[in-house]
Parts: C-alpha cells; structure tokens; sequence
C-alpha cells in the first residue's frame, strides 16, 4: 500500500522557490503546446509526448531532469482527470510546487537528499522502511511554509479475524455514534474561530484571516486523526455510513457539514484500517435509522421523515425494544458491515496516489 508521509522543510527553501517558478514555466510550456495542438488540430499530449519535447532542456533550465519528468506526467495526469482541452497557468500566485521521480529522493539520516542538495527537515516521525515512489513532491503551504510529500509503499499486514466490530453512524451534533454507545462530539472548530475571523475581516488582516483558516484545519485535522485512531486500535472491522456530505453541503446545514469533516474522517479511517490489517467497509445507510436492530423489521412507531427527525429515542412497536436513534441506527450499520464482510465482498478500496500536500 502507498502511504504519504509529509514533513516540513527546514532549509533550501529559497532554492526550491527558485526551482518553483521554473517547475511553472515549464507547466506553462506544456500548456502553450497542449493550446498549439488545439490550434492545428493535431493529437493532443500525453505526458510521453511532453517529455520527448522537453528533453535535454534540464541543464538550461537548472532544474534536475526527473523533475522536469514528473512536471510533464503531472501535466498530461491532470488534464486527463479534470477533462479539460487545457490547465490553468501556473503563476506567482500559485502555491509552490517541485515534483520529482521517487527514485531521485534519498535517505541521508534525518535529511533527505535530492538532486545533489541535502534538505533537512523536521523529522516529526520516523519513514518507515519501503520504496520512495513517485508522487513525491515538495509543496507549499497557504502561509509558504514548504513540506516534503513523500510517497511510500509499504507491506500490508494481514487482516485481523472479525471478532470485534464496530458501526459507525455520522451526524452533527454528534460526529460519530458508535454501535457500542460511545459517541464522539463534533468540536465544531470553525464556528468557535467565527468571531475571530469577523473582527479579521473587518479590520480587512488577510494574513490573521489566513492564520485563522490554517489553525480551524489543523485542529480538525488533529481531532480527527485522533480519533480515527484510537478506532482502529480497538476494533477489528469498521462500518461507517455512506452518508453524501456533497449532497447536504448544498443545504442550510452547509457549514456545519463542512465542519464535521465526514468525507476525511471516512477516509482517514480507511488509510488507517489497511495499514493496521483492519477491515473497513462502507455500508448503504438507507433506512437504518428506521429499522429495530433488535428485530430487523421496519415497525409502525419508527421515526419518520422530517416529523422524526426530532426523536432521539423510541420503542418497536413489534418487539418493545427501547432504542436511541443513533445508537440504533449504528447498530445497523455494523450488522450490515458485518454481512458484507463476510459475503467476501469487502469493499477494500485503498492504494491512491495523493500528489500535493495532503494531511
Ligand atoms: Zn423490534
């Protein structure tokens, strides 16, 4: 599995500021001919076609020839996924980016090597042993602190045998309520900063509005990493809901969807679950909180539609089993989990490529 480990550069920087704007001159080069190809109506590049042009360029330009490589693949990668005839350019304003070929990236204790340069870096965790693959990059931050990506593949480790799991059911008030009555509280970090950043927008401080924004993400980030986390440690298999944050986003809920943080905390979780031989799996979340986990029938006194929405307890009507509402409904989750596990049909999704700074 490849795993990113990301670490922040604490020298060369204004060598890879330099080395940035030449990565955009050379993206804004590839545009030029992608634009030309256009033009003649002539096949259009692909990032073997990109590289055969700017061959023999690295000495001119100063730049390490993988670099100028992977900034070509990237190119042809990129318009490929966002299915545009061609990118934006790259600018003064775009946030600094050197991409190069794994193999060009080398351990040197603490410090990294890279194109006859020694970077050293704050070495907040140890690299795990495993091939540096590409998809490394250095990258800058919002607030031009620069970071080293690096792309890892690691061994998986064998799945764990399902003996203990738990079904997760996301919300708001509540991130998350566990199968086993534990609930996680949504800390709501950026309507707590909101009165900050309206006296920082009044008073029109960019860079205090911008030291707000990183700061919401940071302890989001660090809240649910946490906690995603301690899942793992404690659970064999995972089920989470699929619940469409995407969809609610567009809703009067909007901020406090984009709050929660659902589609990164399912996603750290899943990171997490196959580096730790854990099985995840995402299970269809309709009417789960309608059915009895205790009888699995639909029964006359569920919460209903909107009217329901309001109850947080109540009783089957068949089977006289006392339910709170999420509890009941990540009850359901786990059983439906649990199901699809062992049908065999686990949904072990993982192994992305993530190019650029990431969490
Ligand atoms: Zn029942």
């Amino acid at each position: 599995m490849l795993l990113v480990y990301r670490y922040r550069v604490k020298s060369l920087t204004g060598l890879l500021q330099q080395q940035a704007r030449t990565v955009n001159f050379v993206w804004n080069y590839c545009n030029d001919r992608q634009k030309d190809a256009l033009r003649f109506s002539r096949p259009w590049l692909t990032g073997f076609d990109l590289n055969k042009l700017t061959a023999g360029s690295s000495k001119e330009l100063n730049l390490h020839s993988g670099v100028i490589n992977a900034v070509c693949e990237q190119f042809a990668r990129s318009r490929v996924q966002h299915r545009r005839p061609y990118l934006r350019y790259r600018g003064r304003k775009s946030l600094g980016w050197v991409p190069m070929k794994g193999r060009d990236l080398h351990r040197k204790g603490n410090a990294f090597r890279f194109a006859g340069n020694t970077f050293r870096v704050f070495y907040s965790r140890p690299l795990p042993d495993g091939k540096i693959r590409d998809g490394s990059c250095f990258a800058q931050d919002r607030r031009g602190n620069w970071f080293l990506n690096i792309v890892i593949e690691v061994a998986e480790p064998p799945a764990r045998p399902l003996s203990h799991g738990v079904g997760i059911d996301l919300g708001l008030k509540d991130l998350a309520v566990l199968s086993n009555q534990e609930r996680i509280h949504a800390p709501g970090f950026y309507r707590k900063a909101e009165a900050a950043l309206a006296v920082a927008q009044r008073a029109h401080k960019w860079r205090r509005i911008k030291a707000i924004h990183m700061r919401v993400a940071r302890r989001r980030l660090d809240f649910l990493n946490k906690h995603s986390a301690e899942l793992v440690r404690a659970f064999d298999h995972i089920a989470v809901g699929n619940i469409n944050a995407s969809g609610l986003a567009q809703t009067s809920l909007a901020k406090s969807v984009l709050d929660a943080g659902w589609s990164t905390f399912r996603k750290m979780l899943m990171y997490k679950a196959i580096r730790h031989g854990v099985r995840y799996v995402e299970v269809d979340e309709r009417f789960t909180t309608q059915t009895c986990s205790t009888c699995g029938v639909l029964p006359d006194s569920r919460p209903k539609g909107i009217a329901g929405l309001g109850i947080r307890e109540w009783t089957c009507s068949d089977c006289g089993a006392v339910h709170d509402r999420d509890v009941n409904a990540a009850m359901n989750i786990l059983r439906r989990g649990r199901a699809t596990l062992e049908a065999g049909i686990s949904i072990l999704k993982g192994g992305e490529n993530v190019n650029g700074p990431s969490y």
